[in-house]
């Protein structure tokens, strides 16, 4: 399963350490906030993601499991009524 970066923007303290540990996912704007790029992360950047999530001095990051894009349903949709043929 992949994992995506989630930022809380209420205790960013726009401190920029994490686009410095992480510039393959996280960019600042002009303020110096974060910018997450949604794709998920790859296990070769997985442990550099947790470093920079662990090093945030205001624990704004999080990691959580990536979307799978599908919507989440099984596919299978709700169940249909049959169809009943009456003699004529
Ligand atoms: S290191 Fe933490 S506080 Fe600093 S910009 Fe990144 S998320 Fe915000």
């Amino acid at each position: 399963m992949s994992v995506q970066i989630d930022v809380d923007p209420i205790r960013c303290e726009a401190h920029g350490l994490c686009a410095e540990l992480l510039p393959e996912r996280i960019t600042l704007d002009e303020w110096g906030y974060p910018l997450i790029d949604p794709t998920p992360i790859p296990a070769s950047l997985e442990a550099l993601a947790r470093r920079t999530i662990n090093a945030c001095p205001t624990l704004a990051l999080r990691l959580r499991a990536a979307a799978s894009g599908n919507g989440g349903g099984d596919g299978a949709g709700p169940p249909r009524p049959s169809r009943t043929r009456t003699a004529g």
